[in-house]
């Protein structure tokens, strides 16, 4: 019997084996000829998948942290004004990374856990202040609330603020148009919706964004992170000329890059119809089981990710049971309901047979749990959009 389990957190998440076949090659030099076409290859990719043929790409190793911190690191400078469209903890985490460089941060946040604040919230905060930069976190992780992205982005450049979006749980999931909606910087990390192994963080600068660093007068309070060093490395590769600044991880961007080809290859629209279709189904499969979920309402919730509270009489101990029962699942992360939910994710190259293995497993851990409902009312629902 087969014995692996299948993952199905919101990240790192399951990678297609011509992915993982990647990492497992023999690591070439970081100059060599194909491996130069490889990076090149991807940084134009990476443009594609956000839907930015005017952004500056940056391929960097390190996790989707290091993808906030050199969009901080790179935009602001002491004094500035930041405002954080607050959807909870990596939100808060922004707040923290962009107080880190000096900037003045507000904070606007949503009336309950699970909600997202309001537009009129927001645009009333902008008023007030000249912002330099927003932030807007897509699918907060934690919550499984996603951010109406294109509307705060049109609210964020009315303003004159420089709009960056956390896509990490988001980009090549949910859809985001980063051109189109005028999005200033998107940034994300590998291990999520792009679908390759943890390790490296990607960010798509505008041209507003790469002006606004060039118009510095302080220099960047990060080495590691400054665009002075990346940038000239990364037109190198896309220009397919070798350089150095840090040794590129090399198997992981050969991943990236096969990742990426296959995301194109399904296209865009095609994705995002997949990712919709899927958590319209597990969702449906939620409700079904009688489960409430973090987000307080349809139009907060995300379309990578599900947060179902657990029902009555029902504890984070069924996770190991679910686990059992061949899925892994994660438990809640906001401090306030941390005991109260558990996580889905369903993002990348998930299938439908991926969901309704999950639904199985989650029927089966609820049942052995004690809990009371009509045995596969669950799988019915999914399986009644699956197949519609
Ligand atoms: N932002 C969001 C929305 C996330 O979900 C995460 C990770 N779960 C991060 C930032 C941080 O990414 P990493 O864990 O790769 O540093």
């Amino acid at each position: 019997m087969k014995d692996r389990k299948l993952l199905m957190i919101p990240g790192p998440i399951e990678f297609t084996p011509e992915v993982l076949r990647a990492m497992g090659m023999p690591t070439t030099s970081h100059v060599a000829p194909n491996f130069i076409e490889v990076f090149g290859q991807a940084l134009e990719r990476l443009r594609q998948v956000f839907l930015s043929s005017s952004g500056q790409p940056f391929i960097v190793a390190g996790s989707g942290t290091l993808a906030m911190d050199i969009a901080a690191a790179n935009l602001v400078e002491p004094g500035d004004k930041a405002l954080v469209v607050d959807t909870g903890y990596f939100s808060e985490r922004f707040t923290a990374i962009l107080e880190r460089y000096g900037a003045t941060v507000t904070p606007v946040r949503a009336p309950v856990v699970g909600d997202a604040p309001s537009l009129e919230d927001v645009e009333a905060e902008l008023k007030k202040d000249g912002y330099k930069l927003m932030t807007v976190t897509h699918v907060d992780t934690s919550t499984a609330v996603r951010a109406d992205v294109k509307a705060l982005t049109a609210l964020g450049r009315k303003y004159g603020a420089l709009v960056v979006v956390d896509g990490v749980c988001a980009v090549a999931g949910e859809e985001m148009r980063q051109d189109e909606w005028g999005i200033d910087l998107a940034l994300t990390a590998s291990q999520k919706a792009i679908g390759t192994p943890p390790g490296l963080a990607l960010v798509v600068a505008g041209p507003r964004a790469m002006e606004a660093f060039r118009k510095r007068k302080t220099p960047v309070g990060n080495y590691y992170a400054d665009w002075t060093n990346w940038l000239p490395i990364m037109e190198a590769y896309e220009a397919r000329r070798p350089s150095y600044f840090g040794t590129p991880a090399v198997n992981l961007i050969w991943a990236l890059n096969v990742s990426l080809g296959q995301i194109l290859e399904e296209g865009m629209e095609a994705r995002f119809a997949r990712h919709r279709k899927l958590n319209e189904a597990f969702k449906a499969a939620i409700r079904a089981l009688g489960l409430k979920q973090v987000p307080v309402s349809s139009d907060r919730e995300a379309t990578t990710l599900t947060a179902p509270y657990y029902p009555d009489g029902v504890d984070s101990t069924v996770l190991k049971r679910i686990n059992e029962a061949g899925v892994i699942l994660a438990g809640g992360l906001h401090p306030a309901i941390k005991d109260r939910y558990f996580r889905v994710g369903h993002m990348g190259a998930v299938s439908a047979s991926d969901i309704l293995t999950t639904v199985g497993a989650i029927e089966k851990g609820l049942a052995q749990a004690g809990y009371k409902f009509e045995p596969g009312a669950g799988l019915a629902a999914a399986q009644a959009i699956l197949t519609g």
